[in-house]
């Protein structure tokens, strides 16, 4: 069994640490919180341990919560430490890790320089292969790599030119904005997405532009995708339908946005509403000679659980990147096909 700790039990730690808890060869040893807020309630509850900053020990036991022990005692015991914390606090952490000889997965808020590798398991898998410090993407460039490498099964992918409407906040932030604007992400071109593409796929030719929307619920991206020979609609719907991580939406069943994808996710009893999938609106997939153009949605808080999973195989020294996948889709009930 592979000893795994979450470092962070926000949006994202707490979801990989649900997937841990569902894996047949892992351990959750853990998560560590800095603030005794419901998190830590609702973990605590749950039964996960948690790990606290020494100097914080008696600020949560106070209000009632268990202490494991401090965040040094979780990273010492564990194989590897995903780092779930705010932007840039992970690479704060990364001392400790090294300190204690304990290999860590961080996520894209970090810069790639963090890291050894950028990780997405559709991609690039065996570059992560007994890696002490792997970085997995963003949940945009999660989604715009699995779609660009599912893509390239068709032909060779040439250039990639994108537009991403990115949601403003998760549901749970609610100090952040805007709430009645479109705002350019940044007001230049291109935006950060494909450079931070480009750390997998390094030669790769893309171009992303990028807005911030008044939305909490997904992310849309809008792909012109280039390949070295002529394409049709219908290859490109087949690679899509047989790619898990990724469904169809298919228009008679009148699912038409973001709201009413996750109202699906909903209906079919997924945990907290998760989609670990993109997911693909049917209708938008177009060609015209060389060219497919694609629409899809992103579901920013869970898109990049799975991808989290098949790092931490990946550095432990699992080489066989389709049985990771398979495990990691099955056990956390990711889809591929139709949704509905
Ligand atoms: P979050 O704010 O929801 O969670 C961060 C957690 O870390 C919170 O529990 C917070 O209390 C804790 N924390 C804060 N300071 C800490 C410290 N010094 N030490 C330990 N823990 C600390 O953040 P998130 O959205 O889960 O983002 C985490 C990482 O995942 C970031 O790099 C982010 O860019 C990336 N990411 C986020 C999303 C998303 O949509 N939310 C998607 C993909 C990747």
């Amino acid at each position: 069994m592979i000893r795994v700790s979450v470092n962070g039990y926000g949006t994202i730690g707490k979801r990989v640490a649900s997937a841990i808890l569902a894996q047949p060869d892992m351990k959750l040893l853990g998560v560590a919180k800095t603030t005794p807020n419901y998190e830590a309630f609702t973990a605590s509850k749950l039964g996960i341990n948690l790990y606290v900053p020494e100097s914080s020990i008696k600020e949560f036991e106070e209000v009632g919560l268990k202490i494991a022990g401090t965040v040094e005692d979780m990273v010492r015991n564990s194989d590897v430490v995903v780092d779930a914390t705010p932007n840039g606090v992970g690479a704060q952490y990364k001392q400790l890790y090294q300190l204690s000889k304990r290999k860590a997965v961080f996520q894209g808020g970090e810069k790639s320089n963090v890291a050894d590798v950028s990780f997405s398991a559709l991609c690039n898998y065996s570059e992560a292969l007994n890696k002490d410090y792997v970085r997995v993407v963003s949940c945009n460039t999660t989604a715009l790599l699995r779609t660009i490498c599912s893509l390239g099964k068709v032909s060779k992918v040439q250039k990639v030119r994108g537009t991403i409407v990115r949601r403003a906040a998760d549901p749970k932030e609610v100090k952040k904005g805007p709430i009645n604007s479109l705002v350019p992400d940044p007001a230049s071109v291109p935006s950060h997405h494909a450079k931070d593409v480009n750390t997998v796929l390094k030669d790769l030719d893309i171009v992303t532009m990028a807005i911030i929307a008044p939305t909490t619920l997904m992310h849309m991206h809008l792909l012109n995708v280039t390949f070295s020979t002529k394409v049709s609609r219908e290859d490109i719907l087949e690679v899509f339908k047989n790619t898990p991580r990724i469904i169809l939406i298919r228009s008679k069943t009148k699912v038409n946005s973001t709201a009413e994808i996750l109202e699906v996710a909903r209906d079919l009893g997924r945990p907290r509403n998760d989609i670990l999938e993109v997911a693909v609106f049917e209708d938008s997939v177009y060609t015209s000679g060389n060219e497919a153009f694609v629409m899809y949605a992103v579901h920013q808080e869970s898109i990049v659980v799975p991808e989290n999973i098949d790092a931490i195989r990946a550095m432990t020294g699992f080489n066989d990147v389709d049985t990771s996948i398979k495990i990691t889709n099955s056990t956390l009930g990711i889809r591929g096909g139709y949704i509905i």
